[in-house]
């Protein structure tokens, strides 16, 4: 209890801003938005980088380096980008490369993306661990027209999912989660070829073609389960004894089994807890989200008509739901309207509560970006 008031206090929502360099498509001759107006926002609207939970910390103005120490064992975590349209989100999510062709090998590997970096984190933090004590588990969706398309479903792509949900044991306790396809990953670069397949459908598929990236949110997540045992729930992961055990007794069930359910797996068939799980050993997952949200800008509703209209309102309402929810977590109240919108029902898990939230604030420079990158940084104000 104490551990968590001390989380508590120091806030479990994290906002940083990135200002993109100014690039020819921004005329320019325009200014950047001033310094004075900057620092004024930054302390405002900025927490410093703290290295004990924050995943991701903007070392240097434009640049996000992964820090080493995020606990998936404790918190779910969720990161991400908001920001006008061309403001950096998914340079920033994915990386320099272009969408559905990511890759480790950067020339420039600071410019690395956080959904790789992040990733490769999980999976050096879990080469730490005693072998095949834990699995990943990967779901890449995208939410259009506040619709939810599983871009790894198998069963005919695009389809549209209702969040149905499942439940499962976690840390705290009972939770549920969205029945969508989880394929098992054992590495990270499996993950980016999953992660590449989705959004390589994102701009082939005829239900989702006209869905320019900008116009949708993309979320990927990755589930972190492990196994421990009922005496020792809720004592410390690093414990001796209990990693011992888990080595000795897990590895020579579960591993195979996940192995086994590999590429037939969805949520629903290789729910982990279904199969094995015995009085003593419960499994627990953690969860890291990671998304790239659609364009922020606000766009005039006069003039527009048909299928822009309803993007756009669209886009409206999951941002302002969004906006709600982490108002409403700032402010401690009550009742977080998480039903209000899919996106913030999908991230339900990861926002709120315990979990971490870190939010990329993504910049243009240009002065004639300033309504939208004000915008942006009230959203990040209100957000903590
Ligand atoms: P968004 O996803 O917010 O619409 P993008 O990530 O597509 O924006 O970025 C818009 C353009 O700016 C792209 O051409 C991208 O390569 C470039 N860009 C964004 N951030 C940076 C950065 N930090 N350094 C260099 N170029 C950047
Ligand atoms: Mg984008």
């Amino acid at each position: 209890a104490l551990h968590n008031n001390l989380i508590e206090l120091r806030g479990n929502i994290r906002v940083h801003c990135r200002i993109r360099p100014l690039l020819p498509f921004d005329d320019a001759v325009g200014h950047s938005v001033s310094q004075d107006r900057r620092r004024n926002f930054s302390e405002k609207a900025a927490y410093a980088a703290d290295d004990e939970t924050v995943l991701v910390k903007c070392s240097r103005p434009g640049h996000a380096s992964v820090n080493k120490t995020f606990q998936f064992e404790r918190y779910n975590v969720c990161i991400m980008a908001y920001g006008q349209t061309g403001s950096g989100k998914t340079y920033t999510m994915l990386g320099p490369q272009l969408e559905g062709n990511l890759s480790f090998s950067l020339e420039e590997e600071s410019e690395l993306g956080i959904i790789p970096r992040a990733t490769q984190e999980v999976f050096r933090l879990i080469s730490e661990k005693p072998p095949g004590s834990y699995w990943v588990e990967v779901s890449v969706v995208e939410v259009y027209n506040n619709e939810i398309f599983d871009l790894l479903a198998k069963d005919g792509y695009g389809k549209v999912f209702g969040i149905k949900r499942d439940v499962v044991t976690t840390r705290e306790g009972k939770s549920d989660v969205p029945l969508l396809t989880h394929e098992t990953v054992e590495n990270a670069s499996e993950f980016l070829h999953l992660v590449n397949k989705g959004l390589q459908l994102r701009v082939t598929h005829p239900t989702l073609v006209h869905a320019h990236s900008s116009r949708s949110h993309l979320v990927v997540t990755l589930t972190i389960t492990t196994v421990v045992f009922g005496d020792n729930f809720g004592t410390s992961w690093e414990d001796e004894q209990s990693s011992q055990r888990l080595n000795k007794e897990a590895s020579c069930t579960f591993p195979q089994k996940m192995r086994d359910n590999k590429s037939t797996s969805s949520s629903r068939a290789s729910s982990p807890v279904q199969l094995e799980a015995t009085e003593k050993m419960k499994q627990v997952k953690t969860r890291l989200q990671l998304v790239d949200l659609a364009g922020s800008e606000c766009v005039g509703m006069s003039g527009v008509t048909g299928a822009a209209l309803r993007e756009t309102s669209f886009i409206n309402r999951s941002l302002s739901a969004l906006a709600d929810v982490l108002g409403a977590i700032a402010e401690q109240r009550a009742h977080v309207p998480y039903r209000n919108s899919k996106l913030t029902h999908l991230l339900q898990d990861s926002v709120g509560g315990d979990a971490k939230l870190l939010v990329m604030l993504c910049i243009s420079p240009g002065q004639k970006y300033l309504t939208e990158t004000m915008q942006s940084l009230g959203f990040g104000t209100r957000a903590r």
